[in-house]
């Protein structure tokens, strides 16, 4: 019997990179899971590869009503929610003098409006999952990064949804902790994605050369600590995950 067998796992941003990696490797485990992001089709081709049991849910996260659509969605087809993954970021890097207003925008909107829509949403189902269903536990992770824990010039606005959304996890932990549903955050270093593909050119060479003198994570090494961290035994919450390549100063 695997691990996570009879669970329902939702991932945001499960389109590409560490999403994507999270929920085949959720899905390994046994899980049913749900698929979102707004890209239909990466979704669609990547529910096809896991088998017909995938849910696929195309949503903007930034939207409240889409996030708690989806969440209601999941629940509808499957049952039940058990395991939220708040993934779904962006990383538009560059310094404040010069930076896109819209940039900051998107920022807050998809790393910190996602997350709390969707842990919103989410919330009565993992407490109700936590009471009722054979696991008596249930997860939400949240994706932040080495950007949540140490703040760095270029950087300023991704610093702060990343250490906002540390900050919203831990209190939430000390919320809900007594009722089984544990709170996690997994903090990647360098990993290669399509994060930084969305960058100003510009950026996106410097970020290209600072890749050029490390090794970098791959998405499956993230994933690793994801299914890590929802494969415990109840008693036993690992709250946080730092994890950088060994290269990464
Ligand atoms: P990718 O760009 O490969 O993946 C980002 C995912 O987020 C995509 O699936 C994208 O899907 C989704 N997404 C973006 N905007 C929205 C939105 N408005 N609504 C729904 N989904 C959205 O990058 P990564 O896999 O690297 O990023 C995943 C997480 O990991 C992010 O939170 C990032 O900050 C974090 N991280 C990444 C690191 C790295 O080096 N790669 C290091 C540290 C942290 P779609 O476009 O289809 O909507």
């Amino acid at each position: 019997m695997a691990r996570l067998d009879g669970t329902v796992a939702l991932v945001t941003g499960a389109s590409s990179g560490i999403g994507e990696a999270t929920a085949v490797a959720l899905a390994a485990e046994g899980a049913r899971v749900a698929l979102v992001a707004r890209r239909r089709d990466r979704l669609e081709a990547l529910a096809g590869r896991l088998g017909g049991e995938a849910i696929v849910i195309e949503a903007d996260v930034t939207d409240a009503e889409q996030a708690k659509a989806a969440v209601a969605r999941v629940v509808e087809v499957a049952g039940r929610l058990d395991i939220v993954i708040n993934n779904a970021g962006v990383m538009l890097l560059g310094s404040a003098v010069d930076a896109p207003y819209e940039e900051w925008e998107r920022m807050v909107a998809v790393n910190v409006d996602g997350v709390l829509a969707v842990t919103h949403a989410a919330l009565p189902h993992l407490l109700a999952a936590a009471e009722t269903a054979d696991r008596r536990v249930s997860d939400v992770v949240t994706i932040s990064s080495t950007a949540g824990r140490i703040a760095r010039a270029g950087s300023g606005v991704y610093n702060l949804t990343k250490f906002g959304v540390g900050a919203f996890s831990e209190a939430l932990r000390q919320e809900v902790t007594q009722r089984h549903v544990r709170v996690g955050l997994v903090e990647p270093g360098a990993t290669v994605s399509e994060l930084r593909d969305h960058l100003r050119p510009e950026l996106r060479a410097a970020q290209a050369k600072r890749f050029e003198t490390m090794e970098p994570l791959q998405a499956t090494d993230i994933a690793e600590a994801v299914v890590y961290m929802v494969t415990r035994d109840r008693r036993q919450a690992v709250n946080e995950m730092l994890i950088r390549p060994t290269e990464q100063e």
